[in-house]
């Protein structure tokens, strides 16, 4: 199993990124319970014929869709050991939480944040944003909203975003029993970021018609087109207004491990929560998201409950308190510091920032590309490492939707789709540390190949 997978990641360029799945191997996760078992030799063989081949394909160096991580060897190493170790992270007395808490402690050094800090391994950012509005929603009513519910308390709580904000932020809302409704989507300027101004002028109209602000989410890396907000100047406007500043860090915070590309982020040591995952630029296998809170002890009263089965010691296995399942929703955990742990470790810290700079410069090199190309349009500036374009033609929302299909059936590389003001996109993301130069040159060939094609 050991040599298929390291087979696999060696030679994952001579696969396709994707291929479509044949009826006969999707049947075949459709049958009954089976009551006789089969040996695992026998099993190995059937995930190497129809699973192995019909993934998404994000370990692929032409994988340039969404924002999927490519992994590492050194990961899937790690996961094995955890696996072997089965340690459960809700908490007691164990190395495998200092392993986690050693992990905070880098994270939190490298955002600046104070020794007071929380941090906490979850599944994604999705997670960490909720966390991120529970604590800042805890922090606004008081921790007596927890035993007597949100309809005990007559203030509206009122949020702030931008257009360009991922949907998670909206879904918290939600979830935090706030509404979508309370979520006010502010407009974002030419570069795609957070309009201060506006942000400023909705406060303030809510002020005057009752509702209380209690929090503002930042982008650092919209999901569209990586754009970064002005986070100094939010920080600021935070701080006047009293209300908490969240950064959806998602892909790019940790672009703090790479120092050309860091002073973009000038302002996010100052924010009151940050959520990011290990598992898009961090190169991490799935899943490993993360969420930093500044002030350790409101996100504890945020989650933390009494349970006699629960009961801390000072000595013997229940000792070392708080744990993790104070800071969060879950009570099991596995143990995703390991695999975050080895490869800060083997590959170094520095190297990941290296990883994380050149796929910004692949992105600038696809940008002039693009700008060479006649008959392809830049959509949205480059900031960072995703670039939106299309192919200039009529009816282009529809040629340029069949185009990613066709990149994506011809298995040479698979950007995917999204809408810049308005118009249909062809949307690369490169995260991953396996593309290179000649992938980037394999977009723009086959795309120019389609379009002709499709017109
Ligand atoms: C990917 C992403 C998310 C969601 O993170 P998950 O790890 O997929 O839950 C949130 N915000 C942004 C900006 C993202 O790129």
């Amino acid at each position: 199993m050991l040599d298929d997978m390291l087979d696999y990641l060696e030679k994952t360029r001579e696969r396709p990124v994707w291929q479509p799945i044949p009826d006969e191997v999707r049947a075949a996760f459709n049958t009954p319970l089976l009551t006789t078992p089969m040996s695992l030799p026998e099993v190995h063989e059937l995930f190497m014929q129809q699973v192995l081949p019909y993934t998404v394909g994000n370990t692929h160096p032409g994988f340039m869709g969404w924002v999927h991580g490519g992994g590492n060897p050194v990961g899937m190493l790690a996961e094995m050991l955890a696996a072997g170790l089965n340690a459960n992270l809700g908490g007691r007395d164990q190395i495998p939480l200092e392993v986690e808490r050693q992990v905070t402690a880098w994270v939190r050094d490298l955002f600046g944040f104070p020794l007071g800090a929380s941090g906490l391994f979850v599944t994604g950012t999705s997670q960490a944003n909720l966390i991120g509005v529970l604590v800042a929603r805890a922090t606004a009513l008081g921790i007596e909203m927890r035993r007597n519910g949100l309809t005990s308390d007559r203030r509206r709580l009122v949020a702030y975003t931008s257009t360009g904000a991922h949907c998670s932020i909206a879904q918290a809302m939600d979830v935090a029993g706030l509404g979508t409704a309370a979520l006010r989507m502010i407009d974002v300027d030419d570069l795609h970021r957070m309009d201060v101004k506006a942000l400023e002028y909705a406060i303030a109209a809510d002020r005057q018609q009752g509702y209380t602000p209690f929090f503002i989410a930042a982008s650092a890396g919209t999901v569209d087109v990586g754009a970064i907000d002005p986070l100094i100047a939010l920080a600021e406007v935070a701080r006047r207004e009293r209300l908490w500043l969240h950064v959806d860090g998602a892909y790019a915070a940790l672009a703090m491990l790479a120092p050309d590309i860091a002073p973009l982020l000038a302002g996010i040591e100052q924010a009151d929560s940050i959520a990011f995952d290990f598992h898009k630029w961090g190169q991490a296998p799935y899943d490993a998201g993360f969420i930093l809170v500044r002030d350790g002890v409101r996100h504890e009263a945020t989650f933390s409950a009494p349970a006699a089965y629960l009961k801390r010691a000072t000595r013997g296995m229940a000792a070392g308190s708080p744990w993790p399942c104070d800071f969060g929703t879950d009570l099991s955990r596995g143990f995703r510091a390991l695999k975050v742990w080895f490869a800060l470790k083997v590959y170094g810290a520095a190297h990941l920032g290296t990883v994380i700079s050149h796929t910004c410069t692949l992105a600038r090199q696809l940008e002039q590309h693009i700008k060479r190309e006649a008959e392809l349009e830049l959509l949205a500036p480059v900031t960072l490492n995703i670039v939106c374009f299309r192919y200039r033609c009529k009816n282009a929302d529809r040629v340029n939707a069949d185009i990613v299909v066709a990149l994506q059936e011809s298995g040479i590389v698979a950007p995917s789709t999204t809408t810049v003001r308005g118009v249909v996109a062809i949307r690369a993301a490169i995260v991953n540390h396996r593309t290179q130069a000649k992938d980037i040159d394999a977009l723009v060939t086959a795309t120019l190949d389609f379009g002709k094609t499709f017109t």
